[in-house]
C-alpha cells in the first residue's frame, strides 16, 4: 500500500534510487518499509511581528528521517516552495549523504514556507528565533543538528544557537553547524563543498586516465560550491573553459582567469557584465566539449532534453539533484561517468560534522588540519563506493546508495529494531 506521501513527487522521485539499491542488496520488505518512511514530521505555525506592528503566520517544518547512526543532520531552507513532500525528501537525501561517507548522524531538514528577500534582518530574526523555539525539545547535539540550506546564513545559525542555548540555560554551539567563526564555527566550512567536489572529481579522472593537467572542466553555478571548486581544478593544472551563474555563462577555449572571475563576481554580486569570456547561453554551456562538467546551481538541469547532446566525459554533480532520473539512464548508456550528488558534495555535511566535533570538545582546529581530514573521508569512502560499482558492475550512483543503505541497515539491525 503507497502512503500518501509516496504519492507526492519529490519525495516519490528520491525513492526511485533508493528502490533500485534496495533491491541489489536484497533488502527484506519490512527494512524497506521502514526506511521509505520518515521517523518524525514536525508541522508547525510560526506566528511573528512585522516591521509595522502586524502579526503574521507562516509554517515550519521539521523532518527527522532516520536516527539509527546518530542524530538527524541537515539544514534549513527558507524559499517560498518549501513544502512537507520537499523537506522529507530532502531529509530522505540527508540520511544517504551523511551515511556515504560515514558520519555518525540521521538525516534530517526543515524548512519555513517563506521568501527571504522580502524579509527584513528584524523579520528574519523574529521568524528564526520562534522557529527554534518551537523545536527546542526535539534539536540539540544529541537529538538534531540543523544547518543553513537555501535562503538561510550564518547569521540565521548564530539566531538558532542563541534561541536554543537561551531557552535550555546553557551554551550549546553544537545544536547547529555553518555558525559564524566567532561563536563555534569551523574553518573552512565556507570552503568544503566545493573542495570536496574537485577532491572525488580529480580522482576519478586519474582512475580514467584523464590527466588533470590541462584538462577541459565546465562549471555550471559560480556561487559558493562552483566557484571554490573552480579555483581548486585551476590549482591542479586543470584549465576552466566555461562558468556561468545566473545571468549567463562565459565561455574562453585557452581557459578562464578563475581568481579574476570570483573578484569580479564577489565586487559585483554576479558576473553580469564580466569582459573574461566569451558570451554564451547557460543551455549552450552545458553541451560545451569538456572532459568534466560540473552542474553546481539547481536541480534539474540535465534532462533528456539535453543528456544525448553533453558532451563530457565525467560529470560532477555539485548541485543537489542536477539529473534527473531519465538523463541519468542515458549519461549510463551513453558511458559518461556521474559521480552522484550524495558522494560528489558531502564535503559540507562533512565538515559540518567537524564543526559539530569541535564545538562539543570546545577545541578548534587548524585550517589545514580541517581540509586534509576532509581529504580523508571524501577519498576514502569514495574509493569505496568505486570499488563496489566495479564489483557489481552498476554506475557510482547506484554504488553510493548501496554503501548508505547498508550502512544504515547494519546499524538499525544491531541496535535492533524497537518494535
Ligand atoms: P549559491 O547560492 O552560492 O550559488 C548558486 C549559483 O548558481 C549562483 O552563482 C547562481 O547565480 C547560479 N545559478 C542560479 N540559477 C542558475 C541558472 N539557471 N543557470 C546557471 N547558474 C545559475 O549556492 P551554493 O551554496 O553554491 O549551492 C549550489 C548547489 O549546491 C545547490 O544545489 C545546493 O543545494 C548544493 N549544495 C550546496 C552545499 C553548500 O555547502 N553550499 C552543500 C551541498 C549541496
Amino acid at each position: 500500500m503507497m502512503t500518501a506521501v509516496r504519492e507526492v513527487s519529490v519525495f516519490g522521485d528520491a525513492i526511485a534510487y533508493f528502490n533500485e539499491a534496495a533491491e541489489l542488496l536484497d533488502l527484506e520488505p519490512g527494512i524497506r518499509r521502514l526506511l521509505t518512511r520518515p521517523s518524525r514530521q514536525i508541522i508547525f505555525s510560526i506566528p511573528f511581528q512585522r516591521d509595522n506592528g502586524e502579526l503574521e503566520v507562516f509554517t515550519g517544518y521539521r523532518v527527522q528521517y532516520n536516527f539509527a547512526r546518530g542524530p538527524a543532520k541537515g539544514g534549513i531552507r527558507y524559499h517560498p516552495g518549501v513544502t512537507l513532500d520537499e523537506v522529507t525528501a530532502l531529509a530522505f537525501w540527508m540520511t544517504w549523504k551523511c551515511a556515504v561517507v560515514d558520519l555518525p548522524f540521521g538525516g534530517g531538514k526543515g524548512g519555513v514556507t517563506c521568501d527571504p528577500t522580502t524579509l527584513s534582518k528584524g523579520e528574519l530574526e523574529r521568524i528564526t528565533r520562534r522557529y527554534a523555539a518551537e523545536l527546542v525539545e526535539v534539536v540539540g547535539p544529541d537529538k538534531d543538528v540543523p544547518a543553513p540550506d537555501v535562503g538561510t546564513t550564518p547569521q540565521i545559525m548564530a539566531w538558532f544557537m542563541d534561541t536554543y542555548s537561551m531557552h535550555v540555560r546553557q551554551h550549546v554551539p553544537g545544536v547547529v553547524t555553518g555558525k559564524p567563526l566567532e561563536i563555534g564555527g569551523s574553518r573552512g566550512r565556507v570552503e568544503a563543498t566545493g573542495r570536496g567536489v574537485s577532491l572525488v572529481a580529480l580522482a576519478q579522472m586519474r582512475r580514467m586516465g584523464i590527466d588533470p593537467q590541462g584538462a577541459w572542466i565546465v562549471v555550471q553555478g559560480f556561487g559558493n560550491v562552483g566557484s571554490v571548486a573552480a579555483k581548486m581544478f585551476v590549482d591542479a593544472g586543470s584549465v576552466v573553459v566555461a562558468v556561468s551563474d545566473v545571468t549567463g555563462a562565459y565561455y574562453k577555449e585557452s581557459g578562464l582567469d578563475i581568481p579574476g572571475a570570483i573578484a569580479y563576481a564577489q565586487e559585483h554580486h554576479s558576473l553580469d557584465g564580466y569582459r573574461g569570456g566569451e558570451k554564451v547561453t547557460n543551455e549552450a554551456l552545458l553541451e560545451l566539449p569538456c572532459d568534466v562538467l560540473v552542474p553546481a546551481a539547481l536541480e534539474k538541469q540535465l534532462t533528456v532534453a539535453n543528456a544525448p547532446n553533453v558532451r563530457a566525459r565525467l560529470i560532477v554533480e555539485g548541485a543537489n539533484g542536477p539529473t534527473t532520473p531519465e538523463a541519468d539512464h542515458i549519461f549510463n548508456r551513453r558511458g559518461i561517468v556521474v559521480i552522484p550528488d550524495i558522494v560528489a558534495n558531502a564535503g559540507g555535511v562533512t565538515v559540518s560534522y567537524f564543526e559539530w566535533a569541535q564545538d562539543r570538545a570546545g577545541y578548534f582546529w587548524k585550517e589545514s588540519e580541517v581540509n586534509e581530514r576532509l581529504a580523508d573521508v571524501m577519498l576514502e569512502n569514495f574509493a569505496k563506493v568505486s570499488e563496489l560499482a566495479t564489483l557489481r558492475g552498476v554506475p557510482l550512483r547506484t554504488a553510493a546508495y548501496m554503501v548508505a543503505i547498508d550502512r544504515v541497515v547494519q546499524s538499525m539491525k544491531t541496535r535492533g529494531v524497537y518494535a
